[in-house]
């Protein structure tokens, strides 16, 4: 399976597959891509492009910066697979646990709600905090069941990012873990490429993600930064 990815706006990722496309935000690039890559995929965005091509979009949530593009590349016939009707076009709708095939993929679908959060409410909460809304923010709990639902994933399931946020989290990482070699790690595969996605694994997340290492007795938590999260608490009780 090749997996190429795409970036749309300063940070987003869109991917592009042999018959699919995920989150194409920003059609022209997924177009261009497509042709440098000599992908079966030819985008609708030129007028001599035919967009019968594309056969699937995955959609991963509804926000503009994700299913933005959808309109793009609608044509009857065309699966739109998304969480909900919020999505542009969206007209396979998939929980979680559900399954559907691309080509020879077979895509089992996982439900994770991890949207940031204006400000961190607690030790626990997301370090991004632009401009979310609190209304869709997910709160601790939340995210720590999608984190540790997608901790359960095979050790070496490849993992794509929504955002490249990367040098930002091995940066709150490394404040949280000074002494944790795996997030120096990270921080060196930033350094090295802009383009960090799809090239490391859910187990590589469990040795350099702290939000998925709250369990983790080697993180050995600074009982003064646990005090300020419980401060926070406290503080919003
Ligand atoms: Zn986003």
């Amino acid at each position: 399976m090749k997996v190429i990815p795409v970036q749309a706006r300063s940070d987003n990722w869109m991917y592009l597959g042999e018959t699919a496309v995920v989150d194409p935000y920003d059609a022209p690039k997924i177009d261009q891509a497509a042709k440098d890559h000599g992908a079966n995929v030819s985008c609708a965005v030129t007028p001599e492009a035919d967009v019968s091509q594309v056969t699937r979009l995955i959609t991963t949530h509804h926000h503009f910066d994700h299913s933005g593009g959808n309109e793009a590349f609608l044509h009857p016939g065309i699966k739109v697979y998304a969480g909900s009707d919020k999505a542009p076009g969206a007209n396979e709708i998939v929980k979680d646990g559900d399954e559907f095939d691309i080509g020879d993929i077979h895509v089992k679908t996982r439900s994770a709600f991890m949207s940031r959060t204006r400000r961190p409410a607690s030790v626990v909460s997301s370090p991004e905090t632009r401009s979310s809304s609190p209304a869709v923010a997910a709160s601790s709990r939340e995210m720590h069941d999608a984190l540790t639902k997608l901790g359960k994933l095979p050790e070496d399931t490849l993992v794509f990012n929504g955002h490249e946020y990367t040098m930002g989290s091995a940066k709150f990482g490394h404040h949280i873990e000074p002494h944790n070699e795996a997030i120096k790690r990270l921080m060196e595969n930033a350094q090295a490429s802009d383009c960090t996605t799809g090239k490391s694994t859910i187990g590589d997340e469990k040795q350099w993600n702290v939000f998925m290492r709250l369990d983790t007795p080697e993180a050995q938590w600074d009982p003064v930064k646990v005090m300020q999260g419980l401060r926070d608490l406290k503080n919003e009780f």
